[in-house]
């Protein structure tokens, strides 16, 4: 409690507000890279490294590289789960950490202004244990000792 409660900040006008905008890309893009690709930039195809200065900028940035070896062209998210996500880096850190945070898709949607659709996507994309699949092992569980029990 502060003396002046005109003052106060609210956690939850923090989540309401919260955006991409609050994340850096660079950082963002870098962190999620470095994940997916801990060998750093390689052709998905060939498996030829990017030795390039100039596309392993570009492939650090997400943009689309051309393989020196095979001509084929990617972009860090060929090939993994990301692959076609149109999402800033950003806008993915920013959805991955509200679906670990417990809210529920619908939530998530509504805070983001994403649709259902897109959410429901970036849950599968991420794996997440959301509340929901949560929710269903259990009635799933509980279904199967019911048949159990009653066979
Ligand atoms: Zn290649």
């Amino acid at each position: 409690m502060s003396e002046n409660p005109e003052r106060d900040i609210h956690s939850r006008l923090i989540l309401k507000h919260l955006n991409e905008t609050f994340f850096n890309q660079e950082v963002c893009t870098k962190f999620i890279l470095s994940i997916l690709h801990p060998e750093g930039p390689v052709c998905p195809s060939c498996g030829a490294a990017i030795d390039s200065e100039k596309q392993k900028i570009k492939w650090w940035r997400g943009e689309r590289v051309c393989c020196p070896s095979c001509g084929l062209h990617f972009t860090a998210r060929s090939n993994t789960s990301l692959n076609k996500s149109t999402l800033s880096f950003p806008g993915l850190f920013l959805m991955a950490v509200l679906m670990e945070s417990g809210l529920s898709m619908p939530e998530i949607s509504r805070l983001t202004g994403r649709p259902w659709r897109t959410c429901y996507d970036l849950r599968d994309r991420f794996h997440t244990e959301t509340r929901e699949r949560k929710g269903l092992q259990k009635a799933r569980k509980v279904t199967a000792s019911y048949r159990k029990v009653t066979t």
